[in-house]
């Protein structure tokens, strides 16, 4: 009997060991990127889901005219948000105007994009997309203002604002 009592302790307490470590690991992955798994949709599924104009963007790595998106004269406080999956991406706090046509913005919120050197124009350039969903956002570049001195150069039709 006390055999037994001690087997079924131990098990049980190898059981709560890994179940412990599983609900960490589990809750780093979501806090951290929350349902990035969720975001592997087919061409197919993101064309339903998004406006033309936004999918070319988002998935196509497409450029929309300057001087077309409202949000480039978006002056109210809030938050940006990618278009694709609604994962936060810039605060109205870093949002400055360059003039170029294009949302700019001298900084993202942390964990929100991912970069890849892109040669489309021969000369490298610096392209970012959403981390959740890989979703196309723009390019960066090193003219922007201070602190950082970088420039995310976005595409409006890629964002969603929410004001404050
Ligand atoms: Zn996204």
């Amino acid at each position: 009997m006390k055999i037994n009592y001690l087997v079924l302790n131990r098990r049980k307490l190898i059981f709560l060991f890994f179940s412990s470590i599983m609900g960490l690991f589990d809750r780093t992955i979501k806090a951290d990127q929350p349902g990035t798994e969720n975001w592997a949709l087919t061409n197919e599924e993101w064309k339903n889901r998004l406006s033309t104009e936004a999918y070319s963007v988002l998935r196509k790595e497409g450029t929309e005219r300057p001087f077309t998106s409202l949000l480039n004269s978006e002056k109210r406080d809030g938050t940006f948000y990618c278009a694709g999956c609604e994962l936060a991406l810039f605060s109205s706090k870093t949002k400055f105007d360059s003039g170029t046509g294009w949302p700019s913005f001298w900084d993202h919120l942390p964990k929100a994009i991912d970069t890849k050197l892109d040669f489309k124009l021969i000369v490298p350039r610096t392209e970012y997309h959403c981390s959740r969903c890989g979703g196309h956002q723009g390019h960066v570049f090193p003219d922007g203002p201070k602190p950082t001195g970088k420039r995310y150069c976005n595409n409006g039709v890629a964002l969603i604002f929410q004001p404050n």
